[in-house]
């Protein structure tokens, strides 16, 4: 069965010094000559960046050849273990990606519930970095010090849930290992594929499938027995039982009103649209939030987003109250029906507020398929106008059994019927199918095309920027994207923050890049509260000057929580005591400002990757729908005349981050003040 086992190590590092809290150890995989590694990784280096995207970003500025097509064998992606991970503290179940986006030829990372990265720990290392191009196609296995390339012919072409079951035979369950794997969209290379992990959880955005694929990786399966060392164990154990007990209190009476009140009601569409006519934030108690986070995850929010215009319809040129309204249409699509729809609970491991589920949907003999969430259900929902939950599974559901990510391909579907409804595509052009708004069978039957290339797939598994590439005939004007990747389905002309990241953080049009945009809707508070004053980190809803600063602060507190490994959705239910756990974990005493400083470093060492690849500010541009331009200039409901000045605003963002606004480079000063001016040399806004 063994196809190659790999070379003796080159190099059998060793950490610096004893330590806490990280391994020190990086193990590095060549997939075309079987060779493998270890690296030592100071100490300092996890200081400076913490882990997860921070240690990621390190490699990949490290060994990365700039420049190189992110589906060329010498190109290089790493699977990253937060700090936090594999400890069993509070949300911390989960796995971090980095590498070049196929979609965007820009820096990508990824954030996704599963094991790999708590196996990989468990294994003794703190990130798996892997180059080439397997022979054939195969596994990569880790266990421990032994690393196996085993052979795969027999699962390529197998869609995941086939897949994971072969792999389970073959190496274990979740017990005994993590295992993170493509579908057929992966292996033919489309630019929107994903990767799955632990069969239900995803590395959804950016194409890391297609990398995968062009390393002819069918799954990486990783399995450990060892243990993270803790500097104080019996503080770490107390704060995490702390954090799990606040999670698990019994509400009073206030907090159970506002639960009810949470829960959408198709009579309050009247108050939904006042929210952001006039500017009063969404906010409900914290333990309030727990508990509905924890019943419904992000399925609870999709109904009161399609009426107050967060959830953008008929690819961002509609309007949510009039062409879906909750009364009629889009409480068929909220989280009370998806409830209906849920057999079992689903958690990325370790986490309090197991906030997923697995659903079963009969009438279209669907079993053990991953809830949708609020992606999905607004891109193959509201989006395209269908109000047919069962067909929004199907269409989730294909998108995980091929490997495709669901926010590209229900963009890329909105694209087509806008283009169908123009008569610029025809039923000719989509193999006979003929994808009207409203119609989830046709989107079901493209989805599928997309997900194994097939067909009118072949295009349109790449994306709304090269499908409209592609087709032309003037279809590029409303393909809506961001430097090649579509917007996640939050609207900016609702919460102008998030059109700021979509279009400044280093991974353009993502949603969970860090943004100050939950406080400015939802009020929602700063993870590390005795690092900035309120005034630096709070912003009023209406209005968009001078929130540059609270953006900067954000997406670098946003940067630690990818440092740590943890889950975003604990800063939308409370401040989780951050450098309580680090400083117990590693016994580095760190402030919380000095925290900050780390998630700045991050968030700076993302960028200096896109500087690298050749990028600049000019080159991330918002689609004219996304500032409320020309046809994106709305004519009824609560965002009705909304125009959101979003290049003003990222010049703002950048003077708080010192970058340049013409070169996107770091100023030097602010380099030297955070210690990164030698690492970023050449690189830099000089004088
Ligand atoms: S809150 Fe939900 S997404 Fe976050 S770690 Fe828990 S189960 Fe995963």
């Amino acid at each position: 069965m063994v196809a190659c086992l790999t070379r003796p190590p080159r190099q059998d590092a060793m950490p610096d010094t004893a330590r806490f809290g990280t391994h020190g150890r990086v193990l590095h995989v060549d997939l075309t000559s079987g060779a493998h590694h270890v690296e030592a990784v100071p100490e300092a280096v996890y200081r400076a960046f913490l882990a997860g995207y921070g240690l990621g970003a390190w490699l990949m500025w490290r060994h990365q050849p700039p420049g190189v097509d992110p589906l060329d064998p010498a190109s290089r992606f790493a699977i990253v273990s937060g700090l936090l991970t594999g400890t069993k503290a509070p949300f911390s179940g989960r796995i971090q990606i980095v590498g070049k986006s196929p979609l965007t030829q820009t820096w990508a990372d990824s954030n996704s519930g599963g094991s790999v990265a708590a196996h990989l720990r468990r294994a003794g290392y703190d990130a798996l970095m892997v180059t080439g191009r397997a022979p054939e196609p195969s596994v990569l296995v880790v266990r421990g010090d032994e690393v196996l390339i085993e052979p795969a012919g027999d699962l390529w072409g197998q869609e995941i849930p086939e897949a994971f079951d072969t792999l389970k035979a073959r190496y274990g369950g979740k017990r005994d290992v993590g295992v993170s794997a493509i579908g057929p969209a992966g292996e033919r290379r489309a630019r929107i594929a994903s990767v799955m992990n632990d069969r239900y959880h995803a590395f959804g955005r950016q194409g890391f499938g297609a990398v995968y694929g062009s390393k002819h990786l069918k799954a990486v399966v990783v399995g450990g027995a060892g243990a993270v060392p803790i500097a104080d164990p019996k503080r770490f154990a107390q704060l995490s039982k702390q954090i799990q007990a606040d999670y698990r209190k019994s509400l009073g009476l206030i907090a159970r009103f506002y639960v009810w009140l949470g829960k959408p009601k198709r009579w309050l569409g009247w108050l939904y649209r006042a929210f952001p006519k006039l500017g009063m934030k969404l906010r409900a108690p914290t333990a309030a939030m727990r508990q509905l986070w924890s019943r419904r995850g992000t399925t609870g929010a999709v109904a009161l987003s399609i009426e107050n215009g967060d959830a953008p319809v008929m690819n961002w040129k509609g309007t949510g109250a009039k062409d879906f309204p909750l009364s009629k249409r889009g409480y068929k699509l909220d989280g009370k029906e998806v409830d209906k729809l849920v057999v079992n609970k689903l958690s990325c491991g370790d986490c309090p507020m197991p906030c997923k589920g697995i659903v079963r949907v009969k009438s279209r003999g669907l079993n053990d398929v991953r809830r949708p969430d609020y992606e999905t259900i607004c891109g193959f929902g509201a989006n395209l106008l269908n109000d047919d939950l069962g067909l929004v599974t199907a269409c989730h559901d294909a998108c995980n059994r091929l490997g495709i990510d669901a926010v590209s391909a229900s963009a890329t579907l909105g694209w087509v019927c806008e283009a169908v409804e123009q008569g610029l595509l025809t039923a000719d052009d989509l193999d006979g199918v003929d994808l009207r708004w409203g119609d989830g069978e046709a989107a079901l039957a493209l989805t599928e095309k997309m997900g194994r290339r097939e067909g009118c797939g072949a295009w349109l598994c790449d994306g709304v920027a090269r499908a409209a590439a592609y087709i032309g005939r003037g279809t590029e004007r409303f393909a809506v994207h961001v430097h090649g990747q579509e917007p996640a389905y939050h609207d900016p002309r609702f919460t102008s923050l998030m059109g700021v990241t979509y279009i400044a953080d280093p991974t353009p049009g993502r949603h969970t890049a860090g943004s100050g945009s939950w406080n400015e809707t939802f009020g929602v508070g700063f993870s590390l509260p005795k690092a900035r004053d309120k005034a630096a980190v709070n912003v009023k809803w209406k209005g968009h000057a001078g929130k540059g600063e609270a953006q900067a602060n954000h997406s670098n507190s946003h940067q630690v929580l990818n440092g740590l490994g943890l889950c975003m959705f604990t800063t939308l239910t409370g401040t989780l005591p951050w450098v309580d756990l680090v400083n117990a974990l590693t016994g580095w005493g760190l402030t919380e400002a000095e925290l900050l400083e780390s998630g700045e470093r991050i968030q700076n060492l993302r960028a200096a990757f896109n500087v690298r690849e050749g990028l600049t500010p000019a080159d991330f541009q918002p689609h004219p729908r996304l500032m409320g331009q020309g046809d994106g200039l709305l004519q009824a409901g609560p965002l009705k005349g909304v125009r959101v000045p979003l290049l003003e605003m990222r010049a703002d963002y950048h003077r708080a981050m010192g970058w340049d606004g013409v070169s996107g480079r770091l100023s030097r000063a602010r380099a030297e003040q955070l210690g990164v001016a030698g690492l970023l040399d050449g690189w830099l806004a000089e004088g």
